[in-house]
């Protein structure tokens, strides 16, 4: 069900709870901002899911109470995912959704990183 971004943070969201370590996630990167991982359901070659370490449940939030360097963390981070797995050259899509009409599910911000084949047009209309 997709959630409401303005709700307070769930700490039993289902990535809070792989960033405890309760939950195994296939990780491709991690570093003091943020940790990337596979996509449970992916839905292109390369579907990566780069989410900050920090409490926050939406890019709304993120945008809004993250600090500099929890933000500039995150932004290289999702650079450095994307660049490492060969992602640039042929191109690739960043996509964050906020809300119940972007269809978010899981209430702790994350950036999809879908890559590996021709990505198609931006909306299904
Ligand atoms: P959203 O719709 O919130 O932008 O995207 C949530 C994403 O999280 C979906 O693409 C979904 O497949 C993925 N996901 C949900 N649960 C898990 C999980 O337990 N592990 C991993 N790796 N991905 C998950």
């Amino acid at each position: 069900m997709a959630i409401d971004a303005t709700q307070p943070y769930d700490e039993t969201n289902i990535f809070a709870r792989i960033l405890r370590g309760e939950i195994p996630n296939k990780t491709v990167y991690e570093d003091e901002y943020a940790l990337a991982f596979h996509d449970i359901a992916p839905q292109a070659p390369t579907h990566i899911l780069v989410i900050p370490k920090g409490p926050y449940v939406s890019w709304d939030d993120f945008s809004a109470r993250a600090s500099e360097a929890e933000i500039a963390g995150f932004v290289r981070a999702v650079g450095k995912v994307a660049r490492e797995n060969g992602a640039v050259e042929p191109g690739y899509r960043l996509l964050a959704n906020v809300g119940p009409h972007s269809g978010q599910e899981v209430p702790h911000f994350h950036v999809h990183i879908f890559a590996g084949k021709p990505l198609g047009p931006m909306l299904v209309r």
